[in-house]
């Protein structure tokens, strides 16, 4: 998507440890109206029926909140917890941190993804894989059916798109990086 690279280009800024920061439109400082048309690109990218949109806290909230509107269903975030043992009603995943390190529990209540749900996941950056494979985790035991995962970045020479799908999960990402580094900046695919 040509209007999110060339914002990624004029505003982004690569830091050491593979961190593209974004603050300005998207991590910090949001852009509605970019969000809007990401919204109704990836809603072009996937035509299928979709009654649940699915992503984590906190980046992803204010993304999947504007493509909710755009496909007409609720949105749902997987809450992060330290806490190792949580009782009750909720599915719970273990993901590995990009950004912080370490491992966190994702997890979300039982009654908001249903067996009957085509999920669209969503997040902000696709590093790794681990947070999507972690909310894919989340819909398997839910028994959900995926319909695919959309991303604003793919950092496409990390493993995390293939190791996605890998899965079979078709994951559509609007800006794909083939290099980046602090002193030369960004390289689109
Ligand atoms: P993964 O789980 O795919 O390794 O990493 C994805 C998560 O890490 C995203 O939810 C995002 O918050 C964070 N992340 C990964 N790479 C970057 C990056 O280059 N910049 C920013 N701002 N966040 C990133």
């Amino acid at each position: 998507m040509k209007e999110l690279e060339e914002r990624i280009a004029r505003e982004g800024r690569v830091f050491a440890g593979d961190v593209l920061k974004v603050d300005g439109f998207l991590n910090h400082q949001m852009d509605p109206a970019l969000f809007r048309a990401m919204a109704r690109e990836w809603r072009r990218l996937f035509p299928e029926e979709v009654t649940k949109i699915l992503t984590v806290e906190a980046s992803g909230i204010g993304l999947a909140c504007v493509a909710g509107e755009e496909f007409g269903c609720p949105v749902l975030f997987a809450k992060k917890s330290r806490t190792r043992n949580i009782a009750g009603s909720v599915y719970t995943a273990p993901v590995e941190s990009y950004t912080h390190g370490g491992v966190y529990t994702i997890l979300c209540a039982k009654e908001y993804l249903l067996p009957t749900d085509k999920v669209l996941l969503l997040d902000d950056f696709l590093a790794n894989g681990n947070a999507l494979l972690g909310l894919l985790d989340l819909c398997a035991q839910a028994g959900a059916a995926v319909v695919g995962a959309g991303v604003a970045v793919e950092k496409a020479y990390q493993p995390g798109g293939e190791r996605v799908r890998a899965r079979g999960v078709r994951v559509e990402a609007l800006a794909r990086i083939a290099a980046m580094s602090p002193d030369e900046g960004v390289r689109f695919c």
